[in-house]
């Protein structure tokens, strides 16, 4: 039997309703921030990722599906592939690509789609997973530097998460500075690091070589109490950093939203400016972020483009169907009425009320004439259908139909012409 790949899963129905529904609600909520949808290829050059999230990031150096693509004519060259990890580092190479910073405006994209990362698989963590993400990305002129886009973004996903219903989450809030501050920061890090590291485990000792921050992301136990003595960032943050990120958290103040300043999170991608954020849901075990997201204001000319800051998230949309499922806030869609065709010749009959039904907003579905009424009831019942509604010789001579309340058992005739509101009734 062949079957679906490890870490990568089929998505059925009725999970596929849930997934509707909270992409439904994405939709909806950042359409009113005035948000439109941008879609980038699932594939990309390998380079972009390279320089966009870092070489030295768990996802670039460990996580990527990176394939040679072979020259198809002599005039080709050879080209590294990647199936996209993430998808701020695609919405950046297409910002730039078409220019799209030059009205001048700020660009307020979002997306819904498929990621790809090598990881090993578990509980929340997919090698083929999807992320609902928004980037805030503009000239400066634009004021896409400005603190109130920080806290612009932050809300939009609360309100977000209350659309879907999603409660019980941990805002953890964060700045990681600027280039000047990490330089800094690295150093003090290092310093501190070379007392230390021979104690860490192999990868901290590599990083407090190549990426002294990445230590930070450490989640061995035995690190821990030695990371968590090593120097903090907002002892190394500039003026405007701290200026920036006092706004930030005054603005979410005033808006009642809640959070926690959380020191150690640096986020694993290297293109990170001021603020990192993430939400933490309850439900989710080890794997217990939600959603992640910050600040990238070098990230555009680190990719050859023009000085364009930006902020950005990217939720896993997976993570949070299991929290919603966590909460049993299932969304199933019931069907509203089952038509079951009652005798030879009946189906186009049947088949042409559903389309009318149907056109009236109703969810309908249709058995066939060859089944007797009892499988018919049995189908509608298993389906979670409210009524059925019979066609037959009878029906069709009367032009009314004989609808039966399933759940009440009560069964009467309505006229073709008040089919479709008695139907929308509860
Ligand atoms: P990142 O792009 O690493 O900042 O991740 C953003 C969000 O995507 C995380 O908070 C997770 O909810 C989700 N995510 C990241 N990697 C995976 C994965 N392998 N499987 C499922 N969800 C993931």
């Amino acid at each position: 039997m062949i079957k679906a790949i490890r870490g990568t899963r089929d998505l059925l129905p009725p999970d596929t309703d849930l997934w509707n529904f909270v992409e439904e609600r994405v939709r909806s909520v950042f359409q009113r921030y005035n948000f439109h949808e941008i879609r980038t290829p699932v594939f990309e050059a390998t380079e972009l990722f390279a320089r966009g999230v870092g070489e030295d990031t768990d996802i670039v150096s460990k996580e990527m599906f990176t394939w040679e693509d072979k020259a198809r004519a002599q005039s080709e060259k050879a080209q590294s592939l990647t199936l996209r990890p993430e998808n701020t580092a695609g919405v950046v190479r297409s910002y730039i690509e078409h220019d799209l910073g030059r009205s001048g405006q700020l660009q307020k994209l979002y997306y819904v789609g498929p990621q790809f990362r090598r990881e090993r698989p578990q509980k929340g963590r997919y090698r083929q997973f999807f992320q609902i993400g928004a980037e805030v990305i503009g000239p400066p002129s634009a004021g896409s530097e400005l603190p109130i886009r920080d806290a612009e973004v932050i809300e939009m996903l609360t309100a977000l998460l209350d659309s879907v219903g999603l409660k019980g989450w941990t805002l953890h809030l964060n700045s990681v500075g600027c280039a000047n501050d990490r330089a800094a920061y690295n150093a003090a890090l290092r310093e501190a690091l070379a007392g230390v590291k021979d104690k860490m485990c192999a990868d901290c000792q590599r990083r407090a070589e190549t990426n002294p921050l990445r230590v930070l992301d450490c989640k061995v136990p035995e690190d821990q109490p030695i990371i968590d003595a090593l120097p903090k960032i907002s002892q190394y943050l500039d003026e405007p950093c701290r200026l920036h990120f006092a706004d930030v958290k005054a603005t979410l103040d005033t808006m009642g939203i809640a959070y926690q300043v959380n020191e150690r999170m640096v986020r694993g991608l290297d293109y990170y400016t001021r603020t990192t954020f993430e939400f933490t849901h309850g439900d989710l075990g080890a794997q217990s972020a939600v959603l992640g997201g910050g600040r990238y204001d070098g990230l555009s000319e680190s990719l050859g483009g023009p000085k364009a800051p930006g902020i950005g998230f990217a939720i896993g949309e997976d993570r949070m169907i299991m929290a919603l499922q966590a909460q049993q806030a299932a969304a199933t869609v019931a069907v509203d009425a089952y038509i079951a065709p009652l005798g030879t010749g009946m189906n186009r009959h049947a088949l042409k009320l559903a389309r009318e039904l149907r056109d009236a907003g109703l969810i309908i579905d249709v058995g066939d004439e060859s089944f007797r009424l009892k499988k018919g009831f049995e189908a509608a019942e298993k389906m979670n259908a409210r009524y059925v509604v019979i066609v037959g010789e009878n029906e069709m001579k009367a032009d009314a139909f004989a609808v039966k309340d399933i759940k009440k058992g009560e069964q009467v005739t309505v006229p073709r012409l008040d089919l479709a509101a008695a139907l929308h009734k509860q």
